[in-house]
């Protein structure tokens, strides 16, 4: 893939690329003394939602079309640039014939392969940076699917933003961020730019900081933060949305590591590293190993592969271990489950030869 930068002129290539905005236009009143705000504390890109897809009818669903000349307006009065979400070919070409300058695409949009190819179709021709937001459901294949067909239109300028995926039950976070999978969209796509929307990540204010700060250190491009003029009079996300002001705090606080530092401590901290994961590769194919000489005792004895007993109690006791040695309990679990799975499988292979 060959991209080209999505930094319009006039943007520093600086981290983070910060994109501002209400999570919809509600009125002009409120788009345009968000956006002054906005751009006193030095924003240059203006989002607001003009369509927006609700998870259940009756929600708000956006202004609509009569919210793009005030979108319009925010480019005459401030040298913003402005950004809207698409879902359609219609919100496309409306979104187009009133300047907008950035589309974003949705997380409920990116999982439908027919509205990407719809969106897709109606950019042919057009320059204009695009940024895909990750599906709802922790999908990369599907998620890097709906960034190709944006780049087989012809579309040069992509960029992706990590908005968390949905989770059935939802403590801490609004959607789980499962950092993991927009780290491994880097390793495979290395030059597309990814913008972290801890907005919809957290679900509430005080997230918001922290997750930001959480995607600087992993490196990521840009920040794109809900904001309102008054986030409790907000028609939609209102528990999410920040004053310009607290962004601005928000913005001055978060530290961004220096890449171009020395790495003179880190080379030798990253070999050791290295030297661990070797290891542990090496005991993980131990383990393996082992599990087989189980398998081939199972079988001489009639014995069913899994007992459930045996499974309860490693697992309990595990956790604890690892508890006890200052890592979470979660992390852990997910790494037994993996590596019992795995046993499991190599078992019922032996067994059933
Ligand atoms: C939004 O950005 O307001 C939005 C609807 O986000 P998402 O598609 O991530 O749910
Ligand atoms: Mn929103």
């Amino acid at each position: 893939m060959k991209l080209e930068s999505i930094l319009l002129p006039g943007i520093e290539n600086k981290r983070p690329l910060v994109i501002s905005g209400p999570c919809s236009a509600e009125s002009e009143e409120q788009v345009m003394k968000t956006a002054r705000e906005l751009a006193k504390a030095g924003i240059k890109i203006f989002r607001a939602g003009i369509w927006k897809p609700r998870t259940k009818p009756g929600g708000f669903e956006g202004i609509g079309a009569i919210g793009l000349p005030w979108l319009q307006k925010v480019k005459e009065e401030t040298g913003m640039y402005t950004a809207v979400e698409v879902a359609t070919k219609g919100h496309v070409e409306e979104a187009l014939a009133h300047g907008v300058d950035i589309l974003w695409i949705g997380a409920r949009t990116t999982a439908n392969p027919f509205a990407m190819q719809e969106i897709a179709d109606a950019l042919v021709g057009v320059d204009i940076p695009v940024l895909i937001k990750n599906p709802v459901n922790p999908d990369l294949e599907l998620w890097i699917g709906a960034i190709e067909r944006i780049y087989n239109a012809g579309i040069r300028k992509i960029g992706v933003i990590h908005r968390g995926f949905s989770s059935y039950d939802k403590k801490v976070y609004r959607n789980l961020p499962q950092w993991h999978i927009p780290i491994e969209l880097r390793r495979r796509m290395p030059s597309l730019p990814i913008i972290c929307d801890p907005s919809h990540i957290g679900g509430k204010r005080e997230l918001i900081a922290p997750l930001s700060q959480q995607a600087m250190d992993l490196g990521f491009d840009g920040l794109i933060i809900e904001s309102h003029i008054c986030p409790d009079c907000a028609w939609s996300d209102k528990d999410q949305q920040i004053t310009p002001e607290s962004l601005d705090v928000i913005l001055n606080t978060i530290v961004i590591r220096d890449e171009t530092q020395s790495t003179e401590n880190l080379t030798t901290l990253r070999r050791q590293i290295d030297d661990l994961d070797d290891q542990l590769l090496e005991l993980l194919a131990k383990r393996l190993r082992i599990s087989k000489e189980i398998a081939v005792f199972k079988k001489e004895h009639s014995m069913p592969v899994l007992q459930t007993g045996r499974y309860d109690e490693i697992m309990t006791k595990r956790i604890k271990q690892a508890e006890d040695m200052g890592m979470h309990g979660d992390f852990v679990k997910i790494i037994l489950e993996a590596i019992h799975e795995e046993s499991v499988r190599t078992q019922l292979d032996l067994i059933n030869k």
